[in-house]
Order: structure tokens, then C-alpha cells, then sequence
């Protein structure tokens, strides 16, 4: 498994834990993850390095995953050190579980939440395999780190919402199953508990300060005391934007809304970001969010809703 620490070290995430914000972040950084949650992202883009560009900025304040397992190579992007608290799951998973993003074929077209067509099916169970079994490794290993038992330790994002402790998701199982791969959280755990026996451990990051530190005792190794990988030539992405994302916020990078007067983070960002993708609304200068809507203007986004619904 090629391991690449990347941390996200300007997300507002990564920020929140340097301090730590508050007992929930410390109480993550003592005890270290007591789960692992495993995600994809949504959208048909293979590059760990996108998501790892897209999110290391101090006004992405929506999401920010442990890591990220690229698709095209199978390493692993690791962007939070593995005892912060992360913003990966939308619910109290955060304060327990670890999460991890599986980036998703490029050979995909999405076509509405948590449905795609398969453009070139080869290539794309190639991509999904090459995600699995690395994901199988890192939480082998994660679970030796931190002592789990990948039976009822590690679940998905779909297996967190069922039990409540993460927002209404369908990832990644959504992604085996339309590729038609056969993999299940239960074979994955299987696969995970076979790969226990010969998992190295991570160096265990540090806990937070001690109030009262012993001068005397030398500081003991660093999480970063790894010697870190750094991507040899990284090639520039493609900057794709991912449409239609069936993990809206907080899983993929949104592309820009042609407007100047809405910020990106309203509560109906990503709706507008949708109708815009779908040509209800066309870019302009301004949105105008107060302005009313006229009758005149309902019936033609009524056509406008009628014509992207004919076209997919
Ligand atoms: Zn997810």
C-alpha cells in the first residue's frame, strides 16, 4: 500500500484540532478513532489529488475526510492524521469513526443521486478493485493501530445512517452495487479481518499537550515521524467538475455557481448549483435570492424543469 501524507492542513477542520475547538476534538485525539467509516465520493473523479487540492483551503469548511484511496493508482492520500476528529460523515460519527472517501471511476456518468450509467465497464471495475483492496489494507492496518475489530468496528457512510449516526447517504454501496462488483460491507469486514493478521500498525500519532509534561522525558516520535511520500511527479488534474454528485455537500468538490451575489455555502447552494447543471437557470451576473418569482417566470422554469427531465 503507497502511503502519500498530504493533510489538509488549511482546512478549517484540520484547524479546529490543531487548537482543539472544544472536548469533542481532545476526546478524539486521547482515545483515537473508535470506528472506521468507509465512503465514496459521489462523482466519477479518480484523483486523490482533486479532492486533496479542493479541500486544503481555509474557506472549504463543509467536509474533511482521514483519507482518500485514488482510483487510478490505489495509493493512499492520507489528509488528517489518523487521532483528529474529522467532518466526514454529517452526525455524531465524527466523534467515534475514522472516514475514508474511495474516489470512483472516471468510466461512469452520473445520472441523479446514487445512479450512474457505466461507460466503459472494464476500466471501471479495474478502478473500483484497485480501491477496494487498497481500502481492505489501510483498515487492516488501522484496525491493528488502534486495537478494532473490523466486525464491529468499521461500517460505510449507508451502514451509518441506518444506525443514526451519520446523514441519509448511500455510499459506497451504491457504487459496488451499480457497477454490478459484488463487493458488501460484510465481505469487505471479512476481507479486512483476513488481512488482520499481517497488518503492520501506524506509529500511533500523539495525544494532545499533557497539562504536565515531564521535562526530563524526551519527546517521543511524531505522527509525521514516518518519512512522509511525496507524489513523485504529480500530474495536474483534471479540474472536472463532478455533476450530478449523489453525495451533495459534504463529499465532493462543488463547481462555481456563475453568480456573483451567492455565496457557495447558502443553504440553497446546491440546489441552484443543480438547476444550473440542468439549464433551469442560466449564468449571470447576479442571482438576486430575495427577488420574487413571477407567474411569468414560473411557467418557464416549468419548461425549462419539463425539457432537462425529457433530456436526463
Ligand atoms: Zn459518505
Amino acid at each position: 500500500m503507497e502511503l502519500i501524507e498530504s493533510l489538509l492542513t488549511n482546512n478549517p477542520c484540520y484547524q479546529a484540532n490543531l487548537e482543539p475547538a472544544d472536548e469533542r476534538y481532545a476526546a478524539f485525539q486521547r482515545s483515537g478513532p473508535r470506528g472506521l467509516m468507509l465512503h465514496s465520493v459521489g462523482c466519477n473523479q479518480p484523483k486523490a489529488l482533486v479532492f486533496v487540492r479542493g479541500w486544503d483551503r481555509a474557506d472549504y469548511d463543509r467536509a474533511c475526510v482521514h483519507a482518500f484511496v485514488d482510483a487510478g493508482t490505489g495509493a493512499v492520500w492520507q489528509t488528517l492524521p489518523w487521532n483528529y476528529r474529522g467532518w466526514h460523515c454529517g452526525g455524531p460519527g465524527n466523534d467515534t469513526h475514522l472516514g475514508v472517501e474511495l474516489c470512483e471511476s472516471a468510466a461512469l456518468r452520473y445520472t441523479g443521486a446514487n445512479r450512474f450509467e457505466v461507460l466503459d465497464r472494464e476500466t471501471a471495475l479495474a478502478d473500483c478493485a484497485r480501491t477496494y483492496r487498497a481500502a481492505v489494507e489501510l483498515f487492516a492496518r488501522l484496525c491493528r493501530t488502534y486495537g478494532l475489530d473490523p466486525w464491529t468496528a468499521v461500517c460505510s457512510h449507508k451502514e451509518g445512517a441506518q444506525a443514526g449516526i451519520a446523514s441519509d447517504h448511500g455510499d459506497p454501496e451504491h457504487y459496488w452495487s451499480g457497477l454490478g462488483t459484488g463487493y458488501t460491507m460484510d465481505g469487505f469486514r471479512a476481507d479486512v479481518s483476513a488481512a488482520l493478521a499481517t497488518a503492520a500498525p501506524f506509529p500511533k500519532p500523539e495525544a494532545p499537550a499533557d497539562p504536565t509534561p515531564d521535562p526530563g522525558t524526551p519527546a517521543g516520535p511524531t505522527p509525521e515521524a514516518e518519512t512522509p511520500t511525496t507524489p513523485e511527479t504529480p500530474t495536474e488534474p483534471t479540474p472536472e467538475p463532478a455533476s450530478p454528485t449523489p453525495e451533495p455537500a459534504p463529499e465532493a468538490p462543488a463547481s462555481e455557481l456563475p453568480y456573483t451575489d451567492v455565496d457557495p455555502r447558502d443553504w440553497y447552494a446546491d440546489a441552484l448549483r443543480w438547476a444550473v447543471e440542468k439549464h433551469i437557470f442560466g449564468p449571470g451576473q447576479l442571482f438576486r435570492p430575495e427577488a420574487p418569482c413571477t407567474r411569468a417566470l414560473a411557467v418557464v422554469l416549468l419548461r425549462r424543469l419539463w425539457n432537462a427531465l425529457q433530456t436526463g
